[in-house]
């Protein structure tokens, strides 16, 4: 791989990586979303049909086959299913918020409550692999939220049917209710509805080029979570890193996708010719190679800088979906991070932790969106009113404030409805 400096040019390349250009599938995308939106059921078994090549009386899948006792794959990642359930839960639980309130003035008490969104639907991608990870990381914090109505859409097998490991991780993340039905086409139906499938208030979840455009589109009827797309890691390292993780680390990313991106940003020249050894050596043997290899040619890089400090810097720049800092002491530089969806410190903290068991959320945003938005979590399915309360005391308090904004904006009627209750303040003081 190309070890490089950063010149201004590179620096530029490397920050745009593989941003989705939505131009190229915005026409179909659309076409899909306006038949989805005429023709319901119909448009959803065509798209099914053409894209996945598979003919569908019934969209859904039937609760028995998620309800049920034994499924078809082995103990042992069953076990692991459970275990990774059990670490998400309790991570996802911590992060449900407090309501609170405070008095903001004499007689001025306001604070904020916590409402669960009413209905959720969560996109689990199934074209070129299957994602029963994806399940728990979407549906679990939507449960914790207290999320009364989780769906789950994903393409159907080309038997017509979904693997039993999508099934189990369903049960165990405890819904029952999935459409068999991918891609923008799915994401239509989650937003507007169908005969079968319900319209839901937020749509969650990775997926692909279509999905992530139909996403963008059908924003502002449903919410979305954000953008998440093709994978990729951004790895901070010094002369202490140990060069075989650093360059498994890379493998692993760039095994999801082509359009993966995977970057090792190190101020040490012995480090950065190691990890590159490393890949040269392994990279032939990997399972999957091929896709390894394009990820790796197209968007991987090994980046030289003159200190650890503009590491940082041009990590803050580029906001990483996962940011890996295998330095002497990690700490140190967390410090100064900015922008990063999830961050991994120390040699023996892989992104594959993240990916599956430490419990925290694997869908993260994508592309630089790292510098706008965090990755899914419970407070991804939570509303937060606000609530206010004034007493006499209070409403003497805003007179000055309320009445003068509200005439200077021309608004007569809010400074009226706030006159009239100055009065009753008034009239209440003097009784007492
Ligand atoms: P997918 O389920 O996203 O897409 C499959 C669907 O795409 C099909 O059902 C079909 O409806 C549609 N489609 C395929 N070709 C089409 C065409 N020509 N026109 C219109 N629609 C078409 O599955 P995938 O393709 O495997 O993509 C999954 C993506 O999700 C990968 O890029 C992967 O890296 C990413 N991912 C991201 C995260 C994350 O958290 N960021 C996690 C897991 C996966």
């Amino acid at each position: 791989m190309e070890i490089i400096e950063l010149t201004d040019k590179k620096r530029d390349e490397l920050l745009k990586r593989s941003e989705l250009d939505d131009a190229d599938v915005a026409g179909i995308v659309g076409d899909i979303i306006n038949d989805v939106r005429n023709r319901g059921d119909e448009a959803l078994k065509h798209y099914t049909e053409k894209f996945d090549k598979v003919k569908l009386e019934d969209l859904r899948v039937e609760s028995s086959s998620i309800n049920k006792k034994n499924f078809n794959i082995e103990d042992k990642v069953l076990n692991a299913l459970k275990k990774a359930s059990k670490n998400i839960k309790k991570f996802h639980k911590a992060q449900i918020p407090e309501e609170w309130s405070i008095e903001v003035d004499e007689g001025i008490n306001a604070g904020q409550i916590i409402r669960p969104l009413d209905s959720v639907g969560c996109y689990i991608p199934g074209g070129r692999a299957i994602y029963p990870s994806t399940i728990l990381m979407t549906v679990i914090p939507a449960k914790m939220a207290g999320v009364k109505r989780v769906i789950c859409c994903t393409p159907p097998q080309p038997d017509g049917t979904v693997s039993d490991i999508i099934l189990a991780a369903a049960s165990i993340a405890g819904i029952n209710e999935i459409y068999m039905v991918g891609g923008a086409q799915a994401v239509a139906a989650m937003a507007y509805g169908t005969e079968t499938i319900p319209k839901v208030d937020k749509i969650v979840g990775p997926g692909n080029v279509f999905v992530t455009a139909a996403k963008k589109m059908v924003y502002g009827a449903v919410d979305i979570d954000f953008p998440a797309g093709p994978s990729e890691v951004l790895i901070i390292a010094d002369e202490t890193a140990n060069p075989e993780y650093v360059a498994l680390d890379m493998m692993a990313q760039a095994e999801h996708d082509p359009n993966a991106a995977s970057v090792l940003v190190t101020d040490s020249m012995e480090t950065a010719e190691a990890v590159n050894a490393e890949i040269q050596e392994k990279i032939g043997s990997m399972e999957r190679s091929e896709i390894i290899t394009e990820s790796l040619q197209k968007y991987g890089r090994i980046v030289l800088t003159e200190s650890i400090e503009e590491a940082v810097d041009f990590s803050n720049d580029y906001g990483p979906e996962h940011l890996i800092i295998t330095t002497e002491n990690p700490e140190k530089q967390l410090e100064s991070i900015t922008n990063a969806g999830s961050i991994f410190l120390g040699q023996l903290t892989p992104v594959a932790a993240g990916d599956y068991g430490s419990g925290t959320n694997h869908v993260l945003p994508t592309s630089g969106c790292a510098r706008m938005y965090s990755g899914l979590s419970t407070e991804s399915f939570i509303k937060k009113p606000t609530v206010q309360r004034l007493s006499e005391k209070g409403v003497l308090s805003l007179k000055d404030v309320i009445i003068d904004l509200a005439e200077y904006e021309g608004l007569y009627a809010h400074a009226e409805s706030f006159k009239k209750r100055l009065d009753h303040g008034k009239e209440q003081e003097r009784l007492k």
